[in-house]
This record gives C-alpha cells, sequence and structure tokens, in this order.
C-alpha cells in the first residue's frame, strides 16, 4: 500500500473508531491482519466457546484454526455440507448462545453504525443478542458514509461477491444492480442496524483494519 492510500486508510479507520466509541462500542484501529488477528485472540477468555458468523474476513484472519489449537471449542456452520441442513441449522441455533461471536460487519458507517444483510438470519442474531461478548473485525472497504450508502454498498458489492462465491444466481446478477427481487432465491431476507451496543453484551469489540478485507 502507497503512503497516500495508507493514510486515507488509517483517517477512515480511526474516524469510524471514534464515532464506535461514542455508541458504547469498545473500538480499536488496527494497521494490518496480524494485528487485527492479534487483539481478537487477547479479547477471547481460555475455554471459550466461540461462535463464528459467515465472513471471509475472519477465516482470512486464520483464527479458527488457532483458537482450536488453543483448546477452544469453535462453532463454524461453513464446515457444515449445504445438503445437510438440519446440522447446519443446529449449529447455527447453538451459536447464538456461545461465550463469544466472531464476525465481521457487511458495513460500517461514519457514524458509527453496524449494518448487515442476512439469508439466513443466524448472524445478525447472534451480533444482536444472545452470545456474552461479540468481536467485530473489518476492513476499512468496509466504511461508508450513512446508511443509505451501507444498504447500497451492501447490495451492489457485498451480494454479488458473495453470490459468485457461493454459485448463487439472483437477478441482481446479471442485472448488475440490486432489482428488489421476489423469489425464493433471494439472499436478502433480514436486514439489521445496530445503532448502539446491544446492552446484554459484556463486551462488543469493533476491530477496524486498515486494509481491504472480505466483501
Ligand atoms: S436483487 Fe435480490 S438478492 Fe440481489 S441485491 Fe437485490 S434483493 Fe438482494
Amino acid at each position: 500500500m502507497d503512503s497516500i492510500t495508507a493514510w486515507f486508510a488509517e483517517d477512515r479507520g480511526k474516524r469510524a473508531v471514534e464515532a464506535l466509541k461514542k455508541r458504547g462500542f469498545k473500538a480499536f484501529y488496527a494497521e494490518n491482519q496480524a494485528q487485527a488477528k492479534e487483539m481478537a485472540l487477547k479479547e477471547i477468555p481460555p475455554g471459550a466457546v466461540v461462535g463464528v458468523g459467515g465472513s471471509v474476513t475472519i477465516r482470512g484472519l486464520k483464527v479458527i484454526e488457532e483458537l482450536r489449537a488453543k483448546g477452544h471449542k469453535v462453532l463454524d456452520h461453513w464446515e457444515i455440507p449445504h445438503s445437510n441442513v438440519e446440522e447446519s441449522f443446529q449449529l447455527r441455533r447453538a451459536q447464538q448462545t456461545t461465550d463469544v461471536f466472531l464476525t465481521s460487519s457487511n458495513a460500517i458507517t461514519l457514524e458509527g453504525q453496524l449494518v448487515n444483510i442476512d439469508g439466513s438470519g443466524n448472524r445478525v442474531n447472534a451480533m444482536t443478542f444472545g452470545p456474552r461478548k461479540a468481536i467485530v473485525v473489518a476492513g476499512v472497504n468496509k466504511i461508508v458514509p450513512d446508511l443509505e450508502s451501507a444498504i447500497r454498498r451492501i447490495k451492489e458489492i457485498a451480494v454479488p461477491m458473495n453470490c459468485k462465491r457461493l454459485h448463487h444466481s439472483p437477478p441482481c446478477m446479471a442485472a448488475g444492480k440490486c432489482v428488489d427481487c421476489r423469489i425464493p432465491q433471494r439472499v436478502c431476507r433480514i436486514t439489521s442496524i445496530i445503532e448502539w451496543k446491544p446492552p446484554f453484551f459484556a463486551d462488543y469489540l469493533v476491530i477496524i483494519v486498515g486494509e481491504n478485507l472480505g466483501f
């Protein structure tokens, strides 16, 4: 990353961190993935059961392997084949009551809001109530000015890239934009805006990383 790009990433990242703090979140800026991983691991108590949301960013940190090596039980539904619907449902259900829920966010506004759209709801559910602690790791590419641009980012960037990854083909893939589809293949089903740290979480940590991570 050149020096101007690094400056911009740090400036946006730190602005988001300050905005998140004003809304009750514990927020930090990490220069890179390695630093973010170290910060996240430090926040996970020994023996904690960890749930992992559907997130390319979290898998990119290689944190799941490290947690298991340390003896943590990690609930990762991406390890269950899509065909095994019941097992996937039970694991996603169990994620809701873990000690720590580790995930990213589809978008984070410069006002300090976390914005997400789910197809199943397990991730947005665990981000709002259930686990004792949440750790959200997000690259600066997820930062947007406001709620409107957050929804636009999700539907115009996160959805097509995730659909490509998952070999899904809702109409936005062909149209190149959201057409507010009304079909069973719709992946945008549940929208969540977290405007303030949800009260039952002992801690809600958001780590903004000065790199482009995930979608
Ligand atoms: S077309 Fe459907 S699946 Fe695609 S972004 Fe719009 S609502 Fe989501």
